[in-house]
């Protein structure tokens, strides 16, 4: 199937259930509507009533670890709940005496996690990669950002963009030219003055079409250097700050 079906039959697919589990798209009708002619959902609103958008006792499974280069060295995941192995073990806390004792190469963590960890000064020597959640609740990886984790980890850094239960939508690749968008999980558009707007294609607990992200960015479909076909988001980027600081406050909510 050329990409465009494929595209249109997993957001028909969502949109079904979407009108039969939940309260936000009850009056849609499936069998007539393209998911281009529903309106897209405020994220405001989603923040302040996510039982409206939520399919009620759904789950969403850990997922595996995406290591942006290769196989994942010893790494830590800290604010994010993944498939554990080997190599691969999950902290609750930076300041965490067992993640200190694992010694971890890489370390994967959330942004609001690193940005307070820097706060306390808490940090840990790694060799390989420094790998920051980003997401629509956390906003995107700043410049700023990137700029004093590198500084303070002296490791590459790599972005990857999670949804509202923390599976991945987007990831960077080692070009660092935007991240490449995970084709199962999310479907990203190009809104009104570069409005990002996401649809959750397998989160079976929330069934969202175009959602509103309070983020701009654009969307490529140009091939990147390091070979992975499929589109990229590029310049993510948060629209205001008064969205950032409203976000901060609902997010409690959700999740
Ligand atoms: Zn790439």
């Amino acid at each position: 199937l050329p990409p465009a079906e494929v595209h249109r039959l997993r957001l028909q697919n969502v949109l079904e259930k979407a009108a039969g589990l939940t309260r936000y798209a009850r009056d849609y009708d499936p069998e007539k509507m393209d998911h281009r002619e529903l309106p897209a959902v405020d994220l405001l609103d989603f923040l302040c009533h996510p039982d409206r958008y939520t399919v009620e006792g759904k789950k969403v499974k850990r997922e595996k670890l995406v290591y942006p280069v290769g196989n994942a060295p010893r790494t830590a995941v800290v604010g994010r709940e993944v498939e554990e192995s080997r190599r691969v073990k999950c902290f609750r806390r930076m300041s965490d005496p067992a993640l200190r004792q694992f010694a971890p190469h890489a370390l994967a963590a959330r942004l609001d996690v690193l940005r307070a960890a820097e706060f306390r000064g808490t940090k840990t020597p790694l060799r390989n990669a420094l790998i920051v959640f980003s997401g629509i609740l956390e906003g995107a990886l700043t410049r700023e950002d990137g700029d004093r984790l590198w500084e303070q980890y002296q490791v590459p850094v790599f972005e990857q963009f999670l949804g509202i239960d923390g599976e991945l939508l987007a990831w960077e690749c080692e070009v660092h030219q935007g991240l490449h968008v995970c084709e199962e999980a999310a479907y990203f558009e190009r809104g009104e003055e570069d409005r990002l707007l996401v649809s959750f294609l397998s989160n079976p607990r929330l069934p969202v079409l175009r959602l509103d992200t309070g983020l701009a960015g654009r969307i490529t479909d140009e091939p990147c250097a390091c070979g992975a076909a499929g589109s990229r988001v590029v310049d993510m980027r948060r629209r205001t700050a008064r969205v950032g600081a409203e976000v901060q406050v609902r997010r409690a909510a959700v999740g």
